[in-house]
């Protein structure tokens, strides 16, 4: 049976240039700061992003957990939207591992108000938690895929330097975000004193991920991916994958841009309401399942049985998601599956 797999651009596989350039790696011990493949890696992000220097981590979670870790203390409270990734599905590292206490606040598609966050800082009462830093997500995974305007974010920066707060920016698709408004991923990185972003996501590495930030701060989440037992060895056979992704992967998120507009169009015109497609930014489709007749979870079940694979999300919606190993014709496949399973 045809399978599309529309589950997360996780799923993506390594293209046969990142297996050919992990082959023939030049490696040495990161521990010891002598895996040239790396180095590079971190040189050219730290440029391409603007910022002093960068970290090769794991994965995108101990990304967050290492830079907020770096602009926090424990006791310190960190100002995020209430759909954050990492306040929902990193295992409330913060909280476990950081002793940091999180502040979520509501915000349009993933948007934080500016008066929002100015009425979330605590005053200065030594009861209170020490408000230390304001984290943004762009773009954003719960609303689906959407981008936070970069006029937006400069006003959430603003807030912060009047009340002397850090930002931080999970960019996990930051590159997404970038492709499609053509906002360099620089710009972006600019708002913010710590930026991560993904690999193994629509860059379709296997494994990695970034952190970006000034040389004092990259020190200090280095110190942190160490005591996290993040310490790797001969890791240029994974960052040998991420130089072929800067090379060959940026541009062509568009391809997945488009596929997931005509998915959310295709979509549409199979049940109005099913799909607001203004909403469909970048790489993911919010598909409300009620007007198909089913819930999410007999949907995306209904659906796999046909090949088709996604995952039930919030508030009656299953989540979408293109990527490198979804091509238009998987798109054209899917839509006929779901058009035969909707009466
Ligand atoms: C995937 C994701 C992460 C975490 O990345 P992992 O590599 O899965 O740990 C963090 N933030 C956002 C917005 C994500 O989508």
């Amino acid at each position: 049976m045809r399978v599309v797999d529309l589950r997360s651009d996780t799923v993506t596989r390594p293209t046969p240039a990142m297996r050919k350039a992990m082959a023939e790696a030049e490696v040495g011990d990161d521990v010891f700061g002598e895996d040239p493949t790396t180095n590079s890696l971190q040189e050219r992000v730290a440029k391409m992003c603007g910022k002093e220097a960068a970290l090769f981590v794991p994965t995108g979670s101990m990304g967050n957990l290492v830079s907020l870790r770096a602009l926090t203390v424990p006791g310190d409270e960190v100002i995020c939207h209430d759909g954050a990734h990492f306040f929902h599905y990193e295992v409330s590292s913060l909280a476990a591992v950081a002793g940091v206490q999180t502040r979520p606040i509501a915000g349009n598609r993933g948007v934080l108000d500016p008066e929002g966050i100015v009425a979330a800082i605590r005053p200065p009462t030594y009861t209170f938690p020490r408000t230390r830093v304001i984290s943004l997500e762009n773009t954003h995974n719960l609303a689906g895929g959407a981008i936070y305007p970069i006029d937006d974010m400069r006003a959430a920066r603003k807030v912060a330097d009047e009340y002397g707060l850090s930002v931080h920016l999970d960019g996990a698709r930051i590159f997404n975000a970038s492709v499609a408004t053509s906002v360099p991923v620089a710009e972006y990185a600019a708002v913010a004193d710590t930026m991560t972003f993904c690999f193994s996501k629509g860059l379709g590495c296997p494994v990695g991920s970034m952190v970006v930030g000034s040389s004092e701060l990259i020190e200090k989440a280095h110190r942190f991916r160490k005591m996290h037992g993040g310490g790797m060895r001969q890791v240029g056979v994974l960052t040998a994958a991420c130089h072929v992704a800067l090379d060959t992967m940026i541009e062509r998120l568009a391809d997945d841009h488009e596929n997931a507009k005509r998915l959310a169009e295709g979509i549409a015109g199979i049940r109005e309401g099913a799909v607001e497609t203004d909403d469909v930014e970048t790489n993911m489709v919010l598909v409300t399942t009620q007007p198909l007749g089913y819930d999410p979870k007999g949907f995306a079940e209904a659906l796999a049985e046909r090949g088709v694979k996604f995952l039930p999300y919030q508030a009656g919606t299953v989540r979408m998601v293109t990527h490198h190993d979804i091509s238009a014709s998987d798109i054209e496949y899917a839509l006929e599956q779901i058009s035969l399973s909707v009466s």
